[in-house]
């Protein structure tokens, strides 16, 4: 298992950046990635923080999480000889810099504003131009930072997407737990316990979740870094990713306007707890009080594009075993699953 050594979550722990840095003895050259926006507000504080411990520090603004933009960074952290790779944003920054320096063999280090998915601390990265490979094979950060201020002033819409995919792994289990069975498949009880107890918490939380109180709020992040260590230690997205991932890759493909990672996947676990025979009126409610989408109309997609996304998913990754099994659903049984989880009218 590879894992993150220093996770520090907390107020005002953006400040500390420069002196965790020094603590790792990583080297003296540092390269921060960084999204154009998050720059703005941020960028002056994490460069300061890191010059104040004497880091020769080189900034990169990413515009897209693109197999191009994966190659401009390597290209810089080569040029420049970066020792450390630091990404900081909601999602594309960190996954162009958890892959670049993964490439590159640098140690990365994650430093997340907005909680909107389980990339700030897994072991994969999400870009875009690597076929059709959903998320690529990366290293696990080997510090993350998140500070609780800067990331309760991201729109609360990234927070609700983010506890949409915690809220996945009930389904991801489920899914694991029948390839066990039916493919004999390795299934890892600890860390299919770890996100269980991630997803078990947003649903407790949810009330004080919507209400923005600070504690829930930290324990969303937490949350998603426990799914991102249960990759570590599965050895696979396999304990945070099930047939309502795929669900939420095949509509990022077909759909015309695509809606956040976690709001599609909060909305593919209803559907797929339902074939699973599971609790699924139990997510719905829990993701309606949390705010987040549990209708298409919600998500801002096309019904027909929510049973197209059905009817393919399985197709994404064949070598991934779920609920939806080889060859699919068919075109009536996803719009039937659609209709009666209400997710099409
Ligand atoms: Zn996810």
């Amino acid at each position: 298992m590879i894992l993150p050594q220093h996770i520090v979550v907390g107020s005002g722990t953006l400040e500390l950046i420069g002196k965790i840095c020094a603590k790792l003895r990583l080297g003296g050259k540092v390269m921060v990635v960084i999204g154009p926006h998050v720059h703005k507000i941020i960028g002056k504080e994490v460069i300061s923080s890191l010059e104040d411990e004497k880091f020769n520090v080189d900034i990169y603004i990413v515009k897209e999480a693109s197999i191009d933009e994966v190659k401009n960074v390597r290209k810089i952290i080569r040029e420049v000889n970066a020792n450390t790779v630091i990404g900081v944003g909601g999602g594309k920054s960190i996954d162009v810099a958890k892959l670049a320096s993964h490439e590159e063999n640098k140690p990365f280090i994650s430093v997340p504003t907005a909680a909107s998915h389980d990339g700030i601390a897994s072991p994969r990265a999400s870009v875009k131009g690597y076929g059709r490979a959903s998320s690529i094979s990366a290293k696990p950060p080997i510090s993350i930072i998140a500070d609780i201020d800067v990331i309760t002033k991201a729109p609360y819409r990234l927070m609700a997407s983010g506890c949409g995919d915690i809220i996945a792994k009930f389904t991801a289990v489920k899914d694991w737990k029948l390839a066990h069975k039916l493919r004999g498949e390795y299934y890892g009880e600890y860390a299919a316990s770890l996100a269980l107890l991630s997803a078990n918490l947003i649903v407790k939380h949810a009330e004080y979740i919507s209400k923005r109180i600070t504690e829930s709020m930290r324990t969303v992040v937490e949350a998603l870094i426990s799914c991102g260590i249960a990759m570590c230690i599965a050895g696979s997205s396999r304990p945070c990713s099930g047939s309502e991932h795929l669900f939420s890759h095949a509509l990022d493909m077909i759909a015309e306007k695509p809606a956040l990672h976690g709001e599609q996947c909060g909305v593919g676990t209803i559907m797929m707890m339902y074939l699973h025979g599971g609790r699924w009126k139990k997510i719905k409610k829990t993701l309606s009080i949390i705010g987040a989408p549990t209708t298409a109309k919600e998500l801002g997609v096309k019904d027909y594009e929510i049973i197209k996304a059905l009817t393919i998913a399985h197709k994404i990754r064949p070598e991934r075993y779920t609920i939806l099994g080889e060859s699919g659903l068919s075109w009536e049984a996803a719009e039937k699953v659609a209709r009666i989880t209400g997710v099409i009218e």
